[in-house]
């Protein structure tokens, strides 16, 4: 292709992705369509010929933007989603362009040298064991099951066993150990793992969803053999976080590998005024934790954080004749991966753009304004929020003077009519037998004004639905 054309088709892409961005403020928060109009949008055969590449990206843009949900705008509060910020954005079209395979540091000495620096910085910010190497991957649910690979082959190794030489038929039992309310993508990490979902033995939470020490403590002293833990920082619903300490005590006192799932959670970590959240979680043995929501890096982006480096590079490695070795970190070494992009650019972008500072302003201002929401949502009869407000997660209960199936049903109601309605958007759980409405912030955009806006919007949805229904 010539540098004209190239240039006309990536600056037609800059402009676009500037326009879509520069509206994000005051546009729905909803996508302007369902599933299937999208679908049918999309609807066509392979097409048998080549054709222009500014055609082909305007056509895209032109079928994907009306079913494109407003995830980067400051009034998005579904699930736990970061804003992608431009600084990320920016370096990952680098990232695209540049095309590196970045699974060997001598194939590529760039973007391995980033990943381990961006790997230092993280384990500073986080405040984690430096001793830890930090795997690069797609996010926490991979992140997750990359620590619990290399816990795996190390309770295993100590016990006499070569899990990655001979896999687990015959291998001495493994036990499994966890909260009651753990992230259902743990439980896809056990199951790729070989150690099933089901076999785990959960540990009964309290009601913010965390850990009773207790009840752990008597649970792990009851198990021999090789024990695997596996704790919360960030309770998807509370945002709560799991005794680390006392947790970590009773594992470490019986052999146990502790790992923790702090997809979002971990961040209260460089937070100091949330720092404490977090206290003796550096206890543990590994981490989970995504660059694509807190850190607001473009998805995929997570990081798989093990103590023991020796284990995670046994549990991770990919060895083959034609791959060159030597004494460099090569990022495939820590990773599922062999062929992938190179996540470090736009994590090193993010850091170096936010600074630590930038990042413990971000956390602590999110954590404020999860706490005027729920301020703002509590000062309304029959509206209550079920969560202490540690962090960015708030619980949202209506109708507590009706019973739960009408109050279930006006939910679920609510939360579509909030959707409709587009000022903001959030989304549904069922949490302690009720359903709910789960608000989390923690787009880099939102102002303390998108919050108010977004509460009155909730709560004028919230007594239209109760007025059809009275
Ligand atoms: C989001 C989340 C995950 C899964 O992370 P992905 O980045 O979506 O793979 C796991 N655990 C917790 C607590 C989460 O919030």
């Amino acid at each position: 292709m010539d540098a004209d054309k190239m240039r006309a088709v990536l600056r037609d892409v800059a402009e676009r992705a500037v326009m879509y961005r520069s509206g994000r403020a005051e546009a729905p928060a909803r996508p302007a369509q369902t599933y299937a109009e999208a679908r049918a949008a999309f609807e066509a055969a392979v097409p048998e010929h080549g054709a222009p590449i500014e055609q082909v990206i305007a056509e895209l843009a032109s079928l994907a933007e009306p079913g494109l949900a407003n995830m980067v705008g400051p009034r998005f509060f579904g699930w736990v989603i970061g804003a992608t910020e431009p600084a990320g954005v920016a370096a990952d079209w680098l990232t695209s362009a540049w095309g590196q395979n970045t699974g060997n540091a001598h194939a590529t000495p760039a973007s391995s040298a980033c990943e381990e620096v961006s790997g230092r910085w993280l384990l500073d910010l986080l405040d984690l064991p430096r001793e830890s190497s930090v795997g690069f991957v797609t996010g926490a649910t991979i992140a997750n099951f990359t620590c619990l690979a290399a816990a795996r082959g190390e309770v295993l190794r100590r016990v006499g066993w070569d899990v990655e030489a001979d896999g687990l038929f015959g291998a001495p039992n493994v036990h499994v150990v966890l909260g009651e309310e753990a992230h259902s993508t743990v439980f896809s990490g056990l199951r790729y793992l070989g150690l099933g979902a089901k076999r785990v033995v959960s540990v009964p939470v309290t009601e913010q969803g965390l850990m009773k020490p207790s009840a752990f403590a008597r649970t792990i002293e009851k198990l021999d053999g090789p024990i695997i833990a596996i704790a919360q920082a960030g309770h998807i619903n509370s945002g709560g976080f799991d005794p680390f300490t006392e947790i970590a005590e009773a594992a470490h006192a019986k052999g146990a590998w502790l790992h923790i799932d702090g997809a979002f959670g971990l961040w209260a970590r460089a937070c100091p005024d949330r720092a404490h959240l977090g206290h003796g979680l550096e206890l543990a043995d590994s981490w989970g934790v995504d660059g694509h929501k807190w850190l607001q890096t473009p998805h995929d982006s997570g990081y798989a954080i093990v103590r023991n480096a020796e284990a995670h590079r046994r549990a991770m490695l990919i060895a083959a004749s034609y791959l060159p070795e030597g004494q460099e970190r090569h990022p495939a070494d820590y990773a599922p991966e062999l062929s992938r992009r190179a996540r470090g650019f736009a994590t090193w972008a993010m850091i170096k753009s936010l600074g630590r500072e930038g990042i413990a302003s971000m956390v602590s201002c999110h954590c404020e304004q999860a706490r005027r929401m729920a301020e703002r949502l509590s000062a309304e009869p029959s509206v209550e929020v079920m969560n202490d407000v540690v962090l960015n997660q708030v619980a949202v209960r209506l109708g507590t003077d009706m019973d739960g199936a009408t109050a279930d049903a006006l939910t679920d109601r609510t939360i579509a009519r909030i959707q409709r309605d587009g000022v903001c958007f959030v989304g549904g759980a069922n949490w302690r037998g009720r359903q709910i409405i789960r608000i989390s912030v923690i787009s880099a955009n939102t102002t303390d004004a998108d919050i108010d806006r977004s509460a009155d919007a909730l709560l004028s949805a919230w007594r239209a639905e109760r007025h059809t229904n009275a």
